[in-house]
């Protein structure tokens, strides 16, 4: 079939919602015409949400980098005895908080290392303390990965600590530590922490819990675009399964202070190629975010034009993608955020964590 062909019969599918295969993802993932994929990607995020593009006011919060894990890909994780090496206490954390809170932000993003000596808990007692301090701030903490150390520090099940964090003021996981699924990457780079297969039973577990999620993928390290494609399709499969995931976030790897620092930066091509490719295959996903401080501004903006609907948000201080040298600022106003998507020619409008409108910018 030709190039041409197979992209007529894609956007055949896409009008009549048809469901793409593994196949028209690997095609589409290889496929040079960018623009035309951007295109159609752009069609499938105007179907989902018109012209509306969301963003949050939020705050980030990394209570330790101290980490048994100590992932190749990662520049964020110290070993205890290392220069720069942090653990904050419940107080330091409220500190932090009501700094985020005054600066205007609905959201505590609360992810961080797997310290090895910390009790589960410390966990607990943190979000305990932010949920009686700031009784209105939703708190979405803790990556699958972190759920399940949790479970394997204090021989909990996954449901009786996702339980017990939720009883003290979880509100929902954010959705980092998939990397990519296949065991042939993560026995490579990350051998020390939960599988795939484990990722996915913690958010199950969650998602059965009435807990909502946002889903990632860290592309451009040593994964295949046949495990690329895997990825989103088994992320569609426990979609399915449970609704729960909010949105999908495709994150490029950073390479610089990582183990693996000769791998080069992925493009702007490829970036927006995921980007449309994600939004093209992940049908039953409402939202399709553009990160901007790993994607860096200039293309997290164009995103929207590849079918990224949600710029995520303001963050203020972000210290684990700028250990790996990023070159965004570490947090970005709304003042700012406001022309990026008008310019892009959308709705700027102003979301809760769980997606419902706080504020329409018309
Ligand atoms: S990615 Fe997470 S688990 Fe891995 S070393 Fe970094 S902080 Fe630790």
């Amino acid at each position: 079939m030709s190039s041409g062909q197979f992209l007529k019969d894609i956007q055949g599918k896409i009008a009549n919602q048809e469901r793409l295969s593994r196949e028209d993802g690997l095609a589409l993932m290889c496929h040079p015409d960018l623009l035309s994929i951007g295109k159609l990607a752009r069609q499938v995020k105007i179907q989902k949400t018109g012209k509306q593009v969301f963003f949050n006011l939020n705050f980030h919060i990394n209570l330790t980098n101290v980490c048994a894990s100590r992932c190749k890909f990662c520049a964020f994780g110290r070993d205890q005895a290392d220069e720069g090496s942090y653990t904050m206490t419940l107080e330091e954390v409220l500190k932090e908080a009501e700094y985020g809170v005054a600066t205007g932000a609905t959201e505590l993003h609360i992810v961080s290392a797997l310290h090895p000596a910390l009790p589960f808990d410390y966990y607990v007692e943190i979000i305990q303390g932010c949920r009686d301090k700031f009784p209105s701030v939703h708190l979405k903490a803790f990556t699958a990965v972190e759920i399940d150390y949790f479970s394997r520090i204090s021989g909990l099940s996954l449901s009786q600590v996702l339980t017990r964090l939720k009883e003290a003021g979880l509100g929902s996981l954010p959705g980092g530590g998939a990397e990519v699924f296949s065991s042939r990457v993560r026995s490579q780079l990350c051998p020390n922490k939960a599988t795939g297969e484990r990722w996915l039973e913690v958010m199950r577990t969650a998602h059965g819990l009435g807990l909502k999620s946002n889903s990632t993928m860290l592309y451009g390290q040593i994964e295949t675009v046949e495990e690329r494609i895997d990825h989103l399709l088994t992320l569609r499969q426990l979609q399915d399964e449970t609704g729960g995931f909010q949105s999908f976030i495709p994150l490029p790897f950073h390479p610089e202070n990582t183990q693996i620092p000769h791998l080069k930066r992925t493009t702007a091509y490829e970036d927006l190629k995921v980007m449309a490719v994600s939004r093209l295959l992940l049908d039953n996903f409402d939202h399709i975010k553009a990160y901007w401080i790993m994607l860096g501004i200039p293309v997290a903006q164009l995103s929207l034009a590849f079918g990224a609907d949600d710029l995520d948000g303001t963050v203020v201080q972000e210290k684990i993608t700028h250990a790996a040298g990023a070159r965004t600022a570490e947090g970005i106003t709304q003042k700012e955020l406001l022309p990026l998507i008008r310019e892009a020619g959308y709705i700027p409008v102003e979301r809760d964590t769980l997606y419902n409108t706080l504020k329409v910018y018309a």
